[in-house]
């Protein structure tokens, strides 16, 4: 028999993982395969045996290794006749498509196609009669009924310049298929609830809204109230039934379009398509929460949950993300509020968060790049009229808005923490400050610095107090810190803490004295010089009767506790008359100055 290579043209294929099958080897009648390094392996032997013993000939071996392949391949194969016959069936064959080999020795290929198929893997045949190898999708029919996805490869087979029949590889598919199917279902879906995941509701949404020209678009974002503690007190599972439960309630009544999905945890979107307004969605919504109200069956006993719900609708240029965000913002309201309720999204909010966020950042930025210096607002002995304090007020000068108030970022820095790092480099800058008028030969007088609750609560800002007037030279007494009477709340720690700073020799007061919690008792406690009357309520001294006798009786009061007063806010002389007739230690406000920079400050000092 002699050796015929065929299909020199087979480039290779892909078959199982991308695993290449390489040319391919035939002898006459049987037929010799060999795939990838078979070739090199069979060529070696094939001349180690005809070389050696000379008994075993190149063309025996090739068909012996052919038959071996098609015989133990794992991958089905099918030698078939010009009429596409088979003639050489291996088990994988057989097994495959449920047939004993007998049974499909001479039977026609073509019938085990599935009729859709039949014609175009004709075709393909006829191309392999003309030497060309050819593949194709194709669908087998099984014996017992059910259709098998077969990539199937034809090689043609040759003697000389005939060809003799083809060489069928096939590979079933139909696994991949279904593991891709099931990998989209994982990629897209909720494994618990069966419902969309929040990849595959973003997608959808995206794409709605890129359709939706003028038509109104809601969608509402819900989350179970306390689920929390529901799974903490009932356990997972019992938490995971009941989403269950819920999120076939919530998706019950969704038509075409609208799509509902869980996003995470306890959260659920949903999104309507076709509304016509906002009403609409805010009775959609509603109508939710009335799903909910219906006890859930749960381990056969009734139980109650609640839900709030978020809404936001479409607007020009927005994508599902900017949406969602807004609907999960109006559900936070919703949870602050105290839940079991729904809120629509109000585009006010946006612009009020967004402007803060940008003022954090600016913030942020503005310390790292210095923006901050120091006013300072001389305080006087009202009698005398001499000075008698200095309070270091912060400024921003923010490269674009200009001078920002301290109502204004205090407040930012407080609540994102910033505040500690700002409230040191004021405590340093004044600090340093006054010890350099003092260097100056000016008048020594305390420093008053504003401290921030934030502050206050620091283990250690007795340590950085103690550093700061090391570093800076200034001696104790002319630093005064301005604390606010909520920051005396806790009395056992503003005692400890307050009594650790006066120990440096700093001394304290009491900033805004009147318009917070006060309790009277402690005050006597507390290690405290004086206190600050609020300028709302010295404003207010000519004009109101009340506020006329609070400034009157605080004073009392202070000086029977023994403790200095200043009034804050003093803009006329009539207040200051009624300060000193009421004995008021001493002042600050815009009558005798307002907070000034540094510079004139000295010209203040320099006169005193
Ligand atoms: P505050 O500590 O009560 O400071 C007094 C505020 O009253 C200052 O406002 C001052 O400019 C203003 N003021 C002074 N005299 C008058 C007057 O005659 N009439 C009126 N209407 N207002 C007067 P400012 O500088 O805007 O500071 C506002 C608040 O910001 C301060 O109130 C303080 O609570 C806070 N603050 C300022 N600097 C700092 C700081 O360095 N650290 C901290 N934690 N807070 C600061
Ligand atoms: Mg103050
Ligand atoms: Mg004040």
């Amino acid at each position: 028999m002699a050796v015929i290579g065929i299909g020199a043209a087979v480039a290779g294929w892909i078959i199982f993982a991308d695993r290449l099958l390489s040319p391919l080897y035939a002898t006459g009648a049987s037929i010799a395969v060999c795939i990838g390094g078979f070739i090199g392996m069979a060529l070696l032997l094939k001349q180690q045996y005809a070389h050696r013993s000379g008994q075993i000939y190149a063309s025996d071996l090739s068909a012996q290794i052919a038959q071996s392949i098609i015989t133990y391949s794992p991958f089905p194969m099918a030698v078939l006749d010009h009429e596409g016959r088979f003639v050489t069936i291996n088990d994988a064959s057989s097994q495959l498509m449920g047939y004993r080999r007998g049974e499909l020795m001479g039977e026609d290929f073509f019938t085990l196609l599935d009729n859709g198929n039949r014609q175009s893997v004709l075709e393909k045949l006829e191309l392999v009669k003309q030497g060309a190898m050819q593949q194709t999708l194709t669908t087998i029919i099984h014996k017992t009924g059910f259709p098998l996805e077969i990539q199937l490869v034809l090689l043609p087979l040759s003697e000389g310049n005939n060809v003799t029949g083809a060489l069928a590889i096939g590979q079933d598919i139909s696994d991949r298929k279904r593991n891709n199917e099931r990998i989209r279902y994982m990629a897209y879906y909720d494994d618990m609830t069966g419902l969309p995941n929040r990849r595959m509701f973003m997608m959808h949404f995206n794409e709605v809204l890129e359709r939706a020209g003028d038509r109104f678009i809601g969608m509402l974002y819900l989350d179970i109230d306390q689920f929390k503690l529901i799974n903490d007190s009932f356990g997972r599972e019992f938490g995971d039934m009941l989403l269950l439960q819920v999120a076939e309630r919530f998706t019950r009544g969704l038509s075409g379009e609208d799509m509902g999905a869980r996003m995470e945890g306890d959260e659920f979107a949903i999104m309507f398509v076709s509304l016509h307004s906002e009403k609409e969605l805010v009775e959609k919504a509603r109508a939710l929460l009335t799903t909910l109200e219906e006890p859930f069956e749960m381990q056969g006993f009734p139980f109650h949950v609640t839900a709030s719900i978020g809404m936001a609708t479409n607007c020009k240029d927005c994508d599902a993300g900017s949406i969602i965000k807004k609907a999960d913002m109006a559900l936070g309201r919703v949870k602050e509020q105290g839940r079991n309720d729904i809120l629509l999204y109000s585009e006010d909010w946006n612009n009020s968060s967004l402007e803060r966020l940008t003022l954090q950042h600016e913030l942020k930025q503005g310390i790292q790049r210095n923006e901050f210096f120091l006013h300072y607002q001389p305080q006087y002995h009202l009698s005398t009229g001499k000075v008698v304090g200095l309070e270091a007020l912060v400024r921003w000068q923010h490269p674009d808005r200009g001078l920002v108030p301290p109502g204004q970022f205090i407040p930012l820095a407080e609540e994102s923490g910033m505040i500690v790092q700002l409230g040191e480099w004021v405590l340093e800058e004044a600090c340093r400050q006054n010890k350099r008028w003092q260097d100056d030969g000016l008048l020594a007088v305390p420093v008053s610095v504003n401290l921030s609750i934030r502050q206050f609560m620091q283990q250690n800002l007795k340590d950085k107090i103690a550093t700061i007037l090391r570093e800076t030279g200034l001696s104790p007494q002319y630093l005064e810190l301005e604390i606010t009477e909520t920051m005396t709340m806790d009395v056992q720690y503003a005692t400890q803490c307050l009594l650790e700073l006066t120990r440096l020799g700093v001394s304290i007061s009491i900033d805004d004295f009147g318009t917070g919690y006060s309790s009277l008792n402690y005050l006597k406690n507390l290690p405290i010089g004086r206190l600050k009357i609020d300028r709302s309520f010295v404003r207010d001294i000519q004009q109101d009767p009340g506020d006329a006798a609070i400034v009157a009786a605080i004073i009392a009061m202070a000086h029977n506790l023994n403790l200095q007063v200043i009034a804050e806010g003093v803009e006329t002389e009539e207040q200051m008359n009624f300060l000193k007739q009421h004995a008021c230690d001493e002042i600050q406000g815009y009558f005798w100055s307002p907070p000034l920079p540094s510079e004139q400050i000295t010209q203040i000092l320099v006169r005193n």
